[in-house]
């Protein structure tokens, strides 16, 4: 295996907390950073002030459309690098930026915010609010041996991202209620419990040993649908679980 791929971090309207869940690889970071990824940008961290040519941009928030460098910035994201990951539920899927309506000072008129989708097109999604460490960890030792590695490792890397990948095709929307219509309304769910316990809000309860959304509780970042492994399960993925877990392990060593 070659040189190390080059790496972007693109703050939209965002908290930070997906860098921050980035960092919290704490070890696993400095990995990374060291055999397998050049951070390019990232204005939190680097002082490079214009977006550079990467092979992976993570961009995290969403875009506000009346704030007309954040509506440039995401398209010259999408110019200059070679795989947009929408980090985070704010990038995916809007999350609390849905619930904007402006008039607040001192831009009473930035009132309308869209997931990076919506603008873009995008490769690779990696829901949550935050994402875990672990997931985005995954991500960026997948798109090193996807661009760098033999053919064996391409596969798995592609076979591990392909479900990620197919996210980033499904919508840019996503809320509890996802959940209601497509898997109990479907009578796919099970009971197991993965979207309570994925819900940062603690949206959903289980009830009657089946979940109940509380909408007014729901910001809307997705991570409960992403979780459920009734909704888009990926048999190819862990039929591989093994292989993956090998390689991640062996490369964070
Ligand atoms: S119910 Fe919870 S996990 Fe699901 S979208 Fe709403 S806030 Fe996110
Ligand atoms: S994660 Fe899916 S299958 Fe499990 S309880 Fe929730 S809706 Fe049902």
């Amino acid at each position: 295996m070659s040189n190390k791929i080059s790496v972007g971090h693109v703050h939209m309207s965002g908290c930070t907390g997906c860098l921050v869940s980035f960092a919290d690889n704490y070890g696993g970071l400095l990995t990374i950073l060291d055999k397998y990824a050049d951070l390019v940008y990232c204005l939190t961290l680097a002082d490079v002030r214009h977006i550079p040519e990467m092979d992976v941009a993570l961009v995290e928030g969403s875009v506000c459309l009346q704030d007309k460098t954040a509506v440039e910035e995401i398209k010259e994201t999408r110019e200059r690098a070679k795989i947009v990951v929408a980090l985070g539920g704010c990038a995916c899927y809007g999350n609390i930026t849905r619930f904007s309506r402006g008039g607040q000072q001192n831009q009473p008129q930035h009132e309308s915010y869209l997931p990076i989708g919506d603008l873009i097109d995008v490769d690779v999604y990696i829901p949550g609010c935050a994402p875990t460490p672990q997931m985005i960890r995954n991500v960026c030792v997948m798109a090193y041996l996807l661009l760098k590695g033999n053919d064996d490792q391409k596969k798995l890397a592609a076979e591990y991202l392909k479900p990620l990948m197919s996210l980033a095709k499904a919508c840019t929307s996503s809320c509890g209620c996802d959940i209601m219509d497509s898997v109990i309304n479907q009578g796919l769910c099970m009971g197991c419990g993965s979207c309570a316990a994925s819900c940062p809000t603690r949206a959903i309860t289980m009830q009657y040993g089946k979940p109940n959304v509380d909408r007014e509780q729901c910001i809307k970042c997705g991570a409960c649908v992403s979780q459920c492994p009734r909704s888009w399960f990926s048999f190819d993925v862990v039929s591989q679980f093994e292989g993956i877990t090998d390689a991640i392990n062996g490369a964070m060593e």
